[in-house]
């Protein structure tokens, strides 16, 4: 129809409602169990973690949830976020496929992050909650927590993977901005960060033992509560605020995608994307195929086991039934930190086993150059995980050259990458290696899964 390369929306269409596709799933998510019993848990079981309104969700089958209208007034800082036409980089692969990305690191934070943080941070300033603990890898939910806990008058104390302390004094520094407290991890501060520097001194942390962390300061301290940005099932519908504004956009773009991308460590930029669309399907509509892309270095959807595993790797947290690769399992250290994840959501896991999702694992170098590509052609540097997104919408374009299709290729451009130019310079430099996860780790890490008797 046209030439347009930007999708806007009015700040008035901001979305309503969150979707919630628990509503529209051909068969119900597995139960969630107690880590000590390996029972099925009810909401008073979370009741340390979560203020109850956010247990309330994590568990609700309705279709959709209303948006707090104060949470809609802080989403106007940077919603609704634009949806771009790749024109530029169409050219450069010369595809007549047509590539639409949404922009999510117009927020604050640079990432997607804050589509949820700011939901947490408002139910949890509801419950009289006055702190909040989480953990961080990248470093983006850390962030993006911090400046949620600033607007919302919250002490916010993020436990952040040790390597990631070291490489990325920035993003400290920004999380300090916003008030919020950063603690190495494996710390001193916790029962469980004594044990690991025990046995381990120089542990380079991993997201697993940040949470175990988190989760112990919560759960022994009464005005505190622990938020996860990631995985569960409440993140992922606050997330689906994204989808939900790119199929308006589409549709001003009169065009419909036949696939979507998103890159996933935990799942939820991804979701936010994917579930509108997926539930539209499922309610008759159109099926696009949609396409999760991780690094070949963590590859939990590709390589993992669907089996029932801990969230974190101090077995804190519950049990849920997901593609996991062990929660001891250490990743290599590639430099896609958000994307160093065990597990994946239970919901992503599960839309797997049903066949209504694909996954593909790439490595980093690949991902990177795909990342320079774009910057390239369409200006925008992308973070290291988004590159992963990149990579396979560009596989796809690929696809379509070599079949001569015009397909409409949608994918979540979920974060910019400015604080992440250390690892452009050791891509630059040569200096990345594309570390298959460790067999002999694996094995070890799954054959440590818990035995869960069948029925769960
Ligand atoms: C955190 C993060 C990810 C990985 O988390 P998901 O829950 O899978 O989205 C990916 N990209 C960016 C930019 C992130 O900040």
């Amino acid at each position: 129809m046209s030439n347009q390369v930007k999708f806007l929306l009015p700040e008035d269409r901001i979305p309503r409602r969150w979707y919630n596709i628990q509503a529209d799933l051909p068969k119900p998510l597995p139960p969630v169990l107690h880590p000590g019993t390996l029972n099925p848990i009810g909401p008073d079981d979370l009741a340390p973690l979560f203020p109850m309104e956010l247990i309330m969700q994590e568990v609700s089958q309705d279709r959709e949830i209303d948006i707090p209208e104060p949470v809609r007034d802080v989403y106007r800082l940077w919603r609704p976020a634009p949806l771009f036409r790749a024109y530029g980089l169409e050219k450069a692969l010369g595809t007549p496929a047509k590539i639409y990305y949404k922009y999510e690191g117009v927020s604050p934070a640079g990432s997607h992050k804050p589509n949820t943080a700011i939901p947490q941070a408002f139910y949890n300033k509801q419950a009289g909650v006055k702190r909040l603990t989480t953990e961080t890898g990248a470093g983006q939910w850390g962030t993006s927590l911090s400046f949620a806990g600033s607007l919302y008058g919250i002490d916010v104390t993020v436990f952040q993977v040790r390597v990631s302390y070291d490489q990325k004094p920035y993003r400290r520094a920004v999380m300090e901005t916003y008030g919020a407290r950063c603690v190495a991890s494996p710390s001193n501060e916790t029962n469980y960060g004594r044990s690991v520097l025990e046995k381990t001194p120089a542990h380079p942390g991993s997201l697993g033992i940040a949470i175990s962390e988190a989760v112990e300061i919560a759960a022994t301290n009464d005005d505190t509560k622990y938020a996860l940005g990631s995985v569960l099932n409440h993140v992922l519908m606050h997330q689906t605020i994204v989808g939900i504004e790119s199929m308006e956009q589409m549709a001003m773009a009169d065009a419909y995608p036949d696939v979507i991308v998103g890159c996933t460590g935990g799942g939820s930029n991804f979701a936010g994307i994917a579930f509108p669309f997926i539930g539209a399907g499922l309610r008759g509509g159109p099926k696009p195929r949609i396409v999760a892309v991780e690094p070949a270095a963590c590859p939990s959807l590709t390589r993992g086991k669907y089996a029932y595993d801990f969230g974190d790797t101090g077995h804190m947290a519950p049990l849920t039934k997901m593609h996991t690769l062990g929660s001891s399992f250490t990743p290599p250290g590639f430099h896609a930190g958000g994307l160093r994840y065990h597990g994946m959501a239970p919901l992503v896991s599960h839309l797997k086993e049903l066949d209504l999702i694909e996954a593909v694992a790439y490595h980093q170098t690949e991902c990177f150059a795909a990342g320079v590509l774009f910057a390239k052609t369409e200006g925008i540097v992308p973070a290291p995980e988004a590159n992963h997104a990149v990579k396979g919408a560009i596989e796809e374009a690929l696809r379509c050259k070599r079949e001569g299709k015009s397909e409409v290729i949608l994918f979540n451009l979920c974060g910019h990458g400015h604080f992440d130019m250390a690892a452009y310079s050791a891509y630059f430099a040569g200096d990345l290696k594309d570390d298959k996860y460790d067999e002999k780790e694996l094995a070890m890490a799954l054959s440590g899964l818990p035995s869960v008797p069948e029925a769960a």
